[in-house]
């Protein structure tokens, strides 16, 4: 069960409670909402805070989504997930447009200048914006939760897989270990390196099998260069045979794939410049901080029988996941980070500007992006609007509502429900994310 975050008077994060103990803590006055998302409620007391529970807050961080779970250790209860959504190529996009305007208006404005020498140094800790954003939005919602739970420790998925594991030679035999971590690890591990495909058809979105190059009948090892992937078919046809008594009618392929066995995929591959970043600043905040591979993540969900979705993975990342993950009746927050406007001074359109900037962001206490409802009691737009509000100056505001865009409704009727901080939140079913299947 997802649950709701409790404050006390001095706003310190207590142990997170049922919806139903929450409802009722509201019903009898004793609190009061605090945020709509994530919802937390602010006891009108002080509470001493000796018997708090600490959760783990879970990470596993994405291109396109981040996974994030609190889990209880000692009973394995999630008590909180969510889905982070990232912009990274919504920024890539505004700088781009930014660009060409910036480039559009210095041919037109100035005289010649010559080119500018290549004199800007970049810190070594350099990233690009769209991965910043990433790091930036997975920080802000740690400290957020920091704010409103009692936390005792962060697990972070860091690799894809553990390279120290798969190297490790007390580890044989690797088709009689199915199910073990080092087959996850180095499924992965060949999957990656022979990019999903049938090493000897080239086939791709087909089951694929580990496969000895050298078989083992004829002295071949279980080290990670002397394996492939094959389709089920290419498996059967080579059986006990070598590969160059199998290939030996396509030199071309047979040459190409030797080559690929014998190098090891690249670190850069394996490990993933944005994810150490973000160990990095995680680690500065203080907190026990746990590492572990994807390999081993996709072990535990799949030992625990839990579906692949984003929130799943955070909660199954690391050694310390609890034997039993109660999962049941979570509903995971789906987080959408939308940023904060732009700071374009001027809105252009094929060239030209069409309107300026203007000084004042905030009209009659509300700011574009502000989340309001709105009850309009008589006339031609008489009803309850729930949406985001677009403010003007005038004070008639428009609510943009699920069903569409509702315009000139006045400030007066509408009431706050969440200041714009930059995300957009919505509950529900979350579903696998097909792409990042394997
Ligand atoms: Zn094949």
């Amino acid at each position: 069960m997802s649950k709701v975050f409790v404050l006390d008077a001095n706003q310190q994060p207590l142990t997170p409670v049922h919806p139903g103990w929450a409802r009722l803590l509201l019903k009898e006055g004793k609190a009061a909402v605090w945020r709509r998302y994530p919802f937390t409620i602010i006891l009108k007391r002080v509470v001493s805070s000796s018997t708090l529970v600490h959760s783990r807050l879970k990470i596993d961080p994405g291109a396109r989504t981040t996974g994030l779970a609190l889990v209880n250790d000692t009973n394995g209860e999630v008590l909180w997930a969510a889905e982070l959504t990232h912009r990274g190529f919504a920024i890539k996009e505004s700088l781009d447009d930014r660009r060409a305007v910036r480039r559009s208006r210095r041919q037109r404005h100035t005289r010649y200048r010559p080119p500018r020498c290549a004199n800007r140094r970049r810190s070594s800790r350099w990233i690009p914006p769209s991965l910043e954003s990433r790091l930036a939005n997975v920080l802000t919602w740690m400290a957020r939760l920091r704010r409103l739970c009692p936390l005792a420790a962060i697990s972070l998925e860091l690799t894809k897989f553990d390279l120290a594991a798969m190297q490790n030679p007390d580890i044989a035999g690797v088709e009689y270990q199915q199910g073990e971590l080092m087959g996850y690890e180095l499924r992965n591990y060949l999957l990656e390196k022979w990019q999903r495909r049938c090493a000897y058809c080239q086939k791709t979105d087909v089951p694929l099998q580990i496969e000895h190059i050298v078989p083992r009948a004829k002295g071949g090892s279980d080290r990670a260069s002397n394996l492939t992937l094959a389709c089920e078919g290419c498996n059967q046809a080579k059986g006990n045979q070598d590969v160059r008594d199998f290939l030996a009618d396509e030199p071309d392929i047979l040459a190409g794939l030797l080559a690929q066995a014998k190098t090891p995929l690249r670190d850069a591959a394996a490990v993933n410049t944005t994810r150490w970043a973000l160990f990095e600043r995680l680690k500065a905040t203080g907190l026990p901080l746990e590492t572990g591979s994807g390999g081993l993540t996709k072990y535990n969900r799949s030992r625990r029988t839990l579906p692949k979705t984003h929130w799943l993975d955070a909660a199954c990342v690391g050694q310390s996941t609890p034997e039993h993950l109660e999962t049941s009746q979570v509903v995971p927050l789906l987080i959408k980070a939308t940023g904060h406007g732009n700071r374009q001074m001027c809105g252009v359109k094929d060239g030209f500007p069409m309107r300026h900037r203007k000084r004042q962001k905030v009209h009659h206490g509300y700011q574009t992006g502000d989340l309001a409802r709105a009850v309009v009691p008589a006339g031609k737009k008489v009803g309850t609007y729930v949406g985001r509000v677009l403010t003007r100056a005038s004070g008639f505001f428009d609510v943009v509502t699920k069903a569409g865009r509702i315009e000139g409704i006045s400030h007066r009727y509408c009431k706050l429900i969440h200041r714009n901080d930059g995300y957009t939140y919505a509950k529900g079913e979350c579903h696998a994310d097909p792409k990042e299947a394997t």
